[in-house]
């Protein structure tokens, strides 16, 4: 028998998860499509930080803000705990001339009206007791949260079923059919077809490959990272770190220039530090265009525990218990692409990079509001598809 749907969203990432969410929290009829398991793409292999300060100040930041505001209420709607904690996070400053950068960019988000503040050296060391002593200071984010990824994907799909959608796991889409109005039509799987009006290609570091089947050319390449996981230990960081040169490592801003090896500058190694609720905790970050090879490398490892181990010398003393590496879906500007196509009803929420977990909800929002024709909560300009082209 033939199956129909008002949305087809094909990926079970949280990008995908949270469309489904906010789609059928509306009554749409919405069919949830994901070729292996949830969260088994890019959403499976992160961090789970909802953050701000590593957005650009302006329009990148506020949009971060919008969707982190989003998490409370949606913690207590998901019937799962998704761990979300809100205890803000700190980068540091390694020395005098970062800290002239950091307080420039500290104005500027404030002026944005982001919480952001520049702490001093007894302020950070009191803070963070086990830095290294030479850390000159720090600059505090408070509104940032953090929660578990795969528990947020989860809790979303569980949400959108309960509300009546339909989630096909296992299924892989291997075509879209467009009528003779150039409208799409209907959705190819493995398995069955589905026919629709309108799809979701919510796919990550594949949404290039669904994009081919209509014809188009979605910029998005796959910008590898590595993570470490530390055994249980002690509570070696209280909240969320990172250093400034993370935010330089990402923007590739190359005018500016760490004081690290040769080597921590081709793999992108920037500290990031993340405790979790099992008081493990998770170590990064790289960032590498490698295609789509998920292994992670010794030499990249390394660079990044020489990182962590420069900032809190006691994370010598712990040892490692896991590696994992993933794809976050990178586009040129930065900027995600939520947004329609000069093909009706072919719908594109990819790109989110290194912020997909933070930027989920909004962009379930955003693609809810697009396909019910109302009132987008921000510009959606910055967003769209053509802005590549
Ligand atoms: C090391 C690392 C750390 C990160 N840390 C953070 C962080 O702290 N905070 C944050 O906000 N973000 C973080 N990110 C980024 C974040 O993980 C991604 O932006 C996000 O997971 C992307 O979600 P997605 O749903 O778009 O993609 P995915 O999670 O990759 O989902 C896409 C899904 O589409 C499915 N699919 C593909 N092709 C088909 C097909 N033909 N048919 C059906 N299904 C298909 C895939 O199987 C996959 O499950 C990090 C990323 C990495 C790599």
């Amino acid at each position: 028998m033939a199956k129909t749907a008002d949305v087809v969203v094909i990926g079970g990432g949280v990008v995908g998860s949270a469309i489904a969410y906010f789609l059928s929290r509306v009554k749409l009829k919405v069919t949830l499509i994901e070729k292996g398991c949830a969260a088994g793409g890019t959403s499976g292999k992160c961090d789970g930080n909802v953050a701000v300060y590593d957005a650009l100040p302006g329009y990148g930041c506020q949009m971060n803000k919008m969707s982190q505001d989003m998490f409370p209420a949606m913690a207590e709607e998901l019937e799962d705990d998704i761990e979300w904690t809100r205890k803000g996070s700190v980068v540091l400053i390694e020395n005098e001339a970062e800290m002239a950068i950091a307080q420039a960019h500290c104005r500027e988000m404030v002026a944005y009206g982001m919480p952001f503040k520049i702490m001093d050296r007894k302020e950070v060391h009191e803070d963070e007791p086990n830095l290294a002593d030479d850390i000159v200071g720090g600059m505090e984010v408070a509104c940032d949260g953090s929660l578990n990824p795969m528990a947020l994907c989860n809790g979303l799909i569980k949400g959108a079923r309960k509300f009546g959608a339909t989630v096909f796991s296992c299924t892989a889409v291997t075509g879209i059919s467009l009528g003779a109005n150039g409208k799409v039509e209907k959705i190819l799987t493995n398995k069955d077809d589905i026919a629709t009006e309108n799809v979701v290609n919510a796919a990550g570091v594949w949404s290039p490959e669904i994009g081919e089947m209509v014809g188009l050319d979605i910029p998005v390449k796959p910008r590898q990272g590595q993570l470490i996981v530390g055994e249980r230990s002690l509570a070696v960081a209280k909240r969320k770190i990172s250093e400034f040169g993370y935010i330089m490592a990402k923007f590739e801003k190359l005018d500016y220039r760490r004081n690290v090896t040769p080597e921590m500058e081709k793999y992108g190694v920037a500290l990031v530090f993340e405790p979790t609720a099992a008081l493990n905790f998770l170590i990064g970050s790289s960032r590498q265009f490698v295609g789509m090879d998920t292994a992670c490398d010794l030499a990249v490892l390394r660079g990044m525990a020489q990182r962590a181990i420069r900032f809190f010398p006691v994370l010598k003393d712990i040892k490692i218990i896991r590696t994992y590496a993933g794809l976050r879906p990178y586009t040129p500007d930065h900027m995600p692409i939520i947004s329609d196509t000069r093909i009706p009803g072919f719908y594109i929420a990819t790109g989110h990079e290194g912020n997909g977990i933070g930027l989920s909800l909004i962009t379930g929002q955003l693609i809810t509001q697009m396909i019910c024709q109302s009132a987008p909560d921000i510009s959606l300009e910055p967003l769209r598809f053509d802005r590549f082209n």
